[in-house]
């Protein structure tokens, strides 16, 4: 039997640093067109928020866990930002910091950052997408926090917080939920949702819907045109028929929609031949989306291969869903030849 009781022994430090890291990216968030003022650059704010709770989830998770059990691969590091161009930013970042931990020095904060450079090879680390989903909290939208925990080239757990998404289903998903919800997911534990993406919130079971073909089927992709192919998920939905309407949002935030049991399916179909996709973005969404019972593989139904380092270099695209749904996904991309050169 699933239970919490079984998790993953670093589970507990990474739900208390993700949920620090919600609270602070939120506040950032908040502060957009303030910030792009003051630096007088559009993407200032992502990078701000993505540098702080890299930071952030760095310190924290030193607070508790041994040096060898927090290797980090994070998307980013701190060479640009210790220049003397990165100065105003630099400070941003800082007071974000701050705002969680007033005694943290700036080069505490820059070391922090640097030390998420693990390569993604050897025993265990994890995988860190401080900001998945740029785009979205871009736009003020949705984004993910996500953190995945890596072992002998297999994902074993993963904690993602939304900090923008409702816990409640009924909440229509563009917009936002300022109390967010977070998930956590362990090998054999279950996955499970916190209120408010807070840590010490109980803790709630989730499980994904089993499809049923009498029912619309409702998708998800990513709101960025860019990143799937949609006419290819037009025509596999087609050739499946009865279709609702998809659920377009950014970020990881999509693996939590199956797990749930809000959509049956995400759809990551290649838009190009040659992007390949990197462990950041699908080790925490996946091992949620697993553990709440769906499947997840590549277009050519492999399962994603995390022995490559930093990147997924033997798949391509995403495709989660349920069993039953998974494998008529699976069989219709086969049979349309989508996505085979
Ligand atoms: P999403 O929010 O689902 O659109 O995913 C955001 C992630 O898409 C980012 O973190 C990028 O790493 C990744 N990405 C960037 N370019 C592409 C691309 N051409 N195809 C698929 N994913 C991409
Ligand atoms: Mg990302």
């Amino acid at each position: 039997m699933s239970s919490l009781q079984s998790q993953h022994r670093l589970i507990p430090a990474a739900l208390e640093a993700v949920s620090t890291a919600c609270a602070v990216s939120r506040a950032v968030q908040a502060n957009l067109a303030q910030l792009c003022e003051v630096t007088k650059d559009d993407r200032s704010p992502v990078t701000v928020a993505d540098f702080a709770v890299q930071a952030i989830i760095s310190l924290s998770l030193a607070d508790t866990i041994a040096k060898g059990d927090r290797l980090i691969v994070g998307e980013e590091d701190a060479a640009t930002l210790r220049t003397d161009t990165q100065t105003t930013i630099r400070k941003a970042v800082l007071e974000a910091v701050r705002s969680w931990r007033s005694q943290v020095s700036e080069a505490e904060m820059l070391d922090a950052i640097d030390a998420c450079n693990h390569d993604g090879t050897g025993d265990g680390y994890w995988a860190l997408d401080p900001i998945d989903g740029t785009k979205g909290f871009l736009r003020g939208q949705h984004y993910a926090i996500a953190l995945g925990r890596i072992e002998d080239g297999k994902v074993v757990a993963g904690v993602m917080g939304c900090p923008n998404l409702s816990i409640d289903q009924a909440f229509p998903l563009d917009q936002n939920d300022p109390q967010g919800v977070m998930y956590a997911a362990s090998e054999g534990a279950g996955a499970w949702e916190f209120e408010g993406c807070n840590h010490t919130a109980e803790p709630m079971r989730i499980l994904a819907q089993q499809f049923e073909s009498s029912r619309p089927l409702r998708f998800c992709e990513s709101a960025e045109k860019a990143h799937s192919n949609r006419g290819d998920s037009g025509r596999i939905v087609d050739a499946i028929g009865n279709q609702g309407e998809p659920a377009r949002l950014d970020s990881q935030c999509k693996y939590a929609l199956v797990a749930r049991g809000q959509a049956d399916g995400y759809l990551r179909l290649p838009t190009s031949k040659t992007y390949v996709e990197k462990i950041w973005d699908h080790a925490a969404g996946l091992s949620i989306a697993t553990e709440a019972g769906a499947i997840v593989s590549d277009v050519s139904g492999h399962p994603l291969d995390f022995t490559h380092g930093t990147r997924l270099e033997k798949n391509r695209g995403v495709i989660c869903a349920t069993l039953g749904l998974h494998q008529r996904i699976i069989a219709t991309i086969e049979d349309l030849a989508i996505a085979q050169v």
